[in-house]
């Protein structure tokens, strides 16, 4: 297949404006149906993570505010990205230090992060099993398991020289 992996690492000339709507109109709909306030700052803050598929830290964003003419502290980012972070909206990648946007938010879910070494854009997966081994391990071990995150770094279709047409 071609064009295989092409959901997860979306080709170079996509429509990104199409990518961070989509990402809105859910973000949206998740903080309408479970009655979170979706703040000016936070819609920001979350418009601006999703600025393309590579993370971005927190003083970037902090800069990409200031640019727009906000004032923000850093403390009021990391209030905001909290609140993303604790409602699936966003994620935060530790080996990177930075934030990823998710593209199918909801509460308590954490997958595996596909971290391309070339570009530096990262795709998100949820493979049941990887889940599954973790909880098992994890439930073996006595072990109380919060942030099941895994991070997995490699080099992307496009990086790879694999995609065709
Ligand atoms: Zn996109
Ligand atoms: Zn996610
Ligand atoms: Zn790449």
């Amino acid at each position: 297949m071609a064009r295989a992996g092409s959901k997860a690492f979306p080709v170079p000339e996509h429509d990104h404006a199409a990518c961070i709507g989509d990402a809105m109109a859910m973000a949206e709909d998740l903080c309408r149906e479970n009655g979170l306030r979706f703040t000016r700052l936070r819609r920001q803050v979350f418009e601006l993570v999703w600025t393309s598929h590579a993370p971005l830290g927190a003083y970037d964003l902090l800069a990409m505010l200031n640019e727009r003419g906000q004032r923000a502290a850093p403390m009021t980012i990391y209030r905001a990205l909290d609140f993303l972070m604790a409602h699936g909206l966003v994620h935060r990648l530790n080996s990177r230090n930075a934030y990823i946007g998710c593209n199918h938010p909801g509460d308590g879910h954490a997958g595996q992060f596909l971290i391309c070494r070339d570009c530096g854009r990262v795709a998100e997966i949820e493979e049941r099993r990887i889940a599954e081994a973790v909880r098992d391990g994890a439930s073996r071990a006595g072990f109380d398991v919060r942030l099941p995150v895994i991070e997995i770094e490699g080099q992307c279709f496009d990086c790879r020289g694999a995609r065709h047409g």
